[in-house]
């Protein structure tokens, strides 16, 4: 059986990339695309215990010489990295959109040069890092940033290309080797994103992927004392497994995790603003784990900027990825759709009120129709627990207060938006918020200079930015007694 599956007529290695080279698995698992159900795509390596061994061997013996080569030394490679990433952004937006069901278009324009723009701005950002110097209680005082050695980077399947990329970045450019491994789902980008460092010329064993299950490799990669540091994310169900190999190992991990965030509409906001956005939390189906899933309303507006949302939801497009008139991707997997439909049917049993959608959309597809409910109550399952699918609750609120209370009641803290014409009304209630980033009058604008990560049940550490160099680094303070030295 051949493990390079040919996508959209892009060649992908199935195998794993390991200390420099492909590597195999007897076993082997099979990927289909979202957008056809049909057959599969192909076979992806199944990797096991053997496999974690190997990537840690590799990963292990490239450490000293890839952390020796320091910031300056490394940021080359990175951005070679970028370059090739950029020469290739058709292919790898062609292969994920099939893979994933990703809007292509999205891809091309967005998440792809954003991988790019991940490894330049670490390259940058690692050489940028002036140790400290000083002089007290008659030493010199140095702090140093060192790489802390192998990093494993575990990645879900709704954004895997720019996810990857957004934690493999500043791993390397602090000095650690990395061992990647994709989710199951949706496995494919990451093996490109192999054969581009490859192309970059990275020395072997400094950037290796291992492609397989997360029960299996991925607990096998997690529990080995040689990791140094675990980057994951992906939901709280995993990272409870993964924080306990972590605690076994006394090893750091962040752990980037799921989401309820609220949007908030206030009387005073551009409801058309508001409500175009409102109803953006469709696209990509709704999997992403920063989207304003709780649409709290002020009740004076509420009417109003219902008739605004739903022009905006009627206008969403549920369709092929491929084709640029396609709004609405499909959902991943057969399994998540019955998941999301699963709320959705628990929600009406239960009395909550669908106002919109609640039904699969077209039978042996993977889309699910728009959907908006109003809870019977505050504690209604579909307010609290996670859909990540295109289901948005409806509430309203009567004052800021209520707003505020009603927005930080889930266990979620990933993010908050909030519409609003007022200045003063913008700073309070972002400062309210329990939420690791709050968008005011905007969405998914990021400086990627600024910490990335959530509240609560949303996630453990941040990333970007040096937030993300001093994760992946151990420092070290050096003193050396004044007068004893020449
Ligand atoms: P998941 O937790 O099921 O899987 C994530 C990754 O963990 C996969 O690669 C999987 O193979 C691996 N894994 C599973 N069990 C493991 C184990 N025991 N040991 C080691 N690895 C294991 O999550 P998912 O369903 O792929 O992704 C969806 C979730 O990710 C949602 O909750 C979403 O909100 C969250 N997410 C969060 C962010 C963020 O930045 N906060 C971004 C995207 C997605």
């Amino acid at each position: 059986m051949s493990r390079t599956l040919v996508i959209d007529g892009i060649r992908v290695p199935g195998e794993h990339y390991v200390g420099g080279r492909r590597v195999d698995s007897a076993a082997g698992f099979e990927v289909r695309s979202p957008l056809d159900w049909s057959a599969p795509l192909g076979w992806v390596a199944r990797g096991d215990r053997v496999t974690a061994d190997l990537a840690l061997n590799a990963a292990t013996q490239a450490f000293p010489g890839w952390a020796a080569l320091g910031p300056k030394g490394r940021a080359p490679y990175l951005e070679r990295l970028a370059a090739a990433i950029d020469a290739h952004t058709d292919a790898i937006a062609r292969v994920e959109c099939i893979d994933a069901g990703l809007l292509q278009e999205s891809l091309r324009l967005r998440l792809v040069p954003r991988g790019a723009r991940n490894f330049r701005a670490y390259a940058e950002l690692a050489s940028a890092y002036q140790e400290r110097h000083w002089s007290s209680n008659g030493t010199s005082n140095t702090v140093i940033r060192m790489g802390a050695g192998p990093a494993v980077i575990i990645t879900p399947w709704n954004a895997p290309f720019m996810l990857s990329t957004w934690k493999v970045a500043p791993a390397l450019a602090a000095g650690n080797t990395v061992i990647l491994k994709p989710a199951e789902w949706s496995p494919l980008s990451a093996s490109l994103l192999a054969d581009l460092a490859h192309e970059a010329g990275f020395p072997p064993g400094v950037f290796n992927v291992v492609q397989g299950i997360g029960e299996e490799v991925g607990a096998a990669l997690v529990a080995d004392e040689r990791v140094r540091r675990i980057s994951f994310t992906g939901s709280p169900e995993t990272a409870r497994h993964i924080g306990r190999a972590a605690a076994s190992s006394i090893v750091p991990f962040t752990a980037e995790l799921g989401g309820k965030g609220p949007l908030l509409v206030f009387a005073d906001a551009d409801l058309e603003a508001a409500a175009r956005k409102a109803a953006g939390q469709y696209d990509d189906s709704g999997q992403v784990c920063l989207a304003g899933t709780r649409l709290l309303v002020e009740e004076s507006v509420a009417a109003a900027f219902l008739e605004r949302f739903h022009a905006f939801a009627d206008r969403q497009v549920m369709g092929d990825s491929r084709d640029p008139r396609t709004t609405m991707a499909p959902l991943i997997h057969p399994e998540h759709l019955a998941r999301v439909a699963g709320f959705v049917e628990r929600a009406r049993a239960g009395g909550d009120r669908i106002v919109r959608g609640g039904r699969i959309h077209r039978e042996g597809g993977l889309w699910y129709e728009p959907t908006l409910i109003e809870p019977r109550d505050n504690q209604a399952e579909v307010v609290q627990r996670e859909i990540f699918g295109p289901v948005l609750t409806f509430q309203t609120f009567r004052d800021e207060a209520q707003a505020i209370e009603l927005a930080n009641s889930t266990r979620y803290g990933l993010s908050g938006i909030l519409y609003t014409g007022s200045a003063a009304r913008a700073d309070r209630v972002g400062r309210a918020l329990r939420a690791g980033v709050v968008w005011a009058n905007c969405f998914l604008i990021r400086d990627l200079t600024a910490p990335f990560g959530g509240v609560g049940y949303s996630g453990i550490g941040r990333e970007g930015g040096d937030y993300a160099l001093d994760f992946h680094s151990d420092l070290k303070s050096l003193q050396v007694l004044e007068g004893t030295v020449r």
